[in-house]
């Protein structure tokens, strides 16, 4: 079966066709670094994360690239209240993202590049878009976008350019009169006292946003590209803003195929920082396990806006468990088998077993729904958890496994407790357990005793210290 991808552009769903045999190159707009992220902004990470596992899995080499968006008002308004250099804010929160990426395990794209370094390039694609007569220069400098020079804007988000024209007045905002029209976007603008700026030959000052996303995606991944992705609200003004830019520089088509994921919602609206409803990317992880997080960001098609609630997220924290069982239970029976060969039986099992992979492909091969993809992994469970017992096969036994983990890893899902812990952190538990002890906590040295035995890490008291080992 072919993959189809629902193409915003085009709004159907189309098979995928990549413009080099074998090959993908994605964009995927990243986060804006002046806060720690909030759960909602992890939702395009693992739902494109997932999606590049799955193209890997296929068999295509993928070249992913997604920025760091590190220059901003709100990074240059927070670096103000705390006195600091904008770069200070930013490189914090980007460290900050990573570590909650890595706790997801999203992994990292083959390029994660900041807009800060690219001002080069900036310049020049700018420089272009003079030349070609797609922008001007206002009297303060600013450098602006012709919008309706080019002729298919609006493409993306399906607007009708006298409806946006009638309707935005809003879009005029103080220090924006120097607009030919209202449709116009900035792509380089004076510096403010305080704020970092850079030389252009029009003023000194910085980039707007969406050139950064034009310029590092022609860098990094070449003129034309094969996916751009992103959540729903870039649709308008962002990802349109970036095609006219990149085609009206390139005259060429800039990205084929767009794929916005929908919303993570809470009581029905948006969470977003500055509707002060965002929780926290790290508390949550905490609070149910990053893999329950993962789980639930699956749980729904990306184009189903997804509710965000404390049962939903036991749901997924329990499901998740499911899995983790299953697989425990296969391990547990791995080390005891005393079998080697496949019994006929077990053949047959296991070409019924097979079917579910086929089955997880046909799910994620229809734009890459997640939400199909687990229920056929809970099917396998099920499967796995009603036709292995004590007297099966190590060949029968490690076929599921595998089948298991391969499904499992697509989806980025670590089912394993045992590998999850590394040596280190259990000393590192382990010195505080002594400690807890010594200072007569014995709660918190048990329910460190009982979390490492979850994980399969087994505690003794002896003489000569404490000594641990893995079951
Ligand atoms: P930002 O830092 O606001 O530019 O957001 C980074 C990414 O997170 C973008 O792709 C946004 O579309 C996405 N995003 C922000 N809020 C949400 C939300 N509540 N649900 C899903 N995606 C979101
Ligand atoms: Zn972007």
């Amino acid at each position: 079966m072919s993959l189809k991808i629902y193409n915003t552009l085009t709004r159907s769903k189309e098979e995928f066709v990549p413009l080099e045999p074998g090959r993908v190159k994605i964009y995927v707009c990243g986060p804006t670094v002046y806060d720690y992220i909030h759960i909602g902004n992890t939702r395009p990470m693992i739902v494109f994360d997932t999606f590049r596992r799955y193209l890997e899995h296929k068999g295509y080499e993928v070249n992913y690239v997604s920025n760091f968006t590190d220059v901003d008002d709100k990074i240059i308004k927070k670096a103000l209240e705390e006195g600091v250099d904008a770069e200070v804010i930013s490189r914090r929160f980007t460290e900050e993202c990573k570590k909650d990426m890595e706790a997801l395990n999203v992994r990292p794209a083959t390029v994660h590049p900041f807009a800060t370094q690219e001002i080069g390039g900036m310049l020049e694609m700018i420089e272009t878009l003079l030349e070609k007569g797609y922008a001007y220069v206002a009297a303060d400098g600013t450098v602006y976008f012709r919008a309706r020079k080019f002729k298919d804007y609006g493409k993306l988000s399906h607007k009708n350019l006298d409806d946006l024209q009638g309707g935005n007045r809003s879009l005029l905002v103080t220090g924006e009169e120097q607009k030919e029209d209202s449709l116009d976007f900035v792509l380089w603008k004076p510096k403010k006292d305080g704020e970092p700026y850079w030389e252009s030959p029009w003023c000194q000052g910085r980039p707007g946003w969406h050139i950064e996303c034009s310029v590092m995606s022609k860098r990094y991944l070449g003129e034309e590209i094969d996916i751009h992705a992103g959540g729903e609200d870039l649709i308008f003004p962002h990802h349109e803003n970036e095609i006219a830019q990149s085609e009206a520089a390139n005259g060429k088509p800039f990205a084929r195929y767009w794929m916005h994921n929908a919303f993570l919602n809470v009581g029905n609206k948006k969470m977003s920082k500055s509707q002060g409803n965002g929780s926290r990317a790290r508390e949550v992880i905490d609070k149910y396990g990053p893999q329950a997080v993962r789980f639930f960001m699956l749980s729904a098609h990306y184009r189903s806006p997804l509710n965000f609630s404390p049962e939903l997220m036991e749901a997924a924290k329990n499901g998740y468990e499911r899995i983790v069982t299953s697989m425990e239970n296969l391990n547990y029976l791995l080390d005891k088998a005393a079998k080697e060969e496949l019994t006929d039986e077990e053949k047959t099992l296991l070409q019924e077993a097979e079917a579910y992979v086929g089955r997880f492909d046909e799910a994620m091969d229809d734009d890459c729904n997640t939400a199909d993809a687990l229920s056929v992994i809970f099917e396998l469970v099920k499967f796995v958890n009603t036709k292995t017992k004590d007297e099966s096969s190590k060949a029968f036994l490690g076929a599921l496994k595998r089948e298991l983990l391969l499904l499992t890893d697509i989806c980025g899902l670590i089912v394993e407790r045992r590998a999850e812990v590394l040596d280190e952190d259990v000393e590192k538990l382990i010195a505080e357990r002594q400690g807890a002890r010594k200072e007569k906590n014995f709660a918190r040295a048990d329910q460190i005793r009982n979390d490492l035995l979850a994980k399969g890490i087994v505690l003794e008291d002896t003489r000569e210290g404490v000594k641990w080992k893995r079951v």
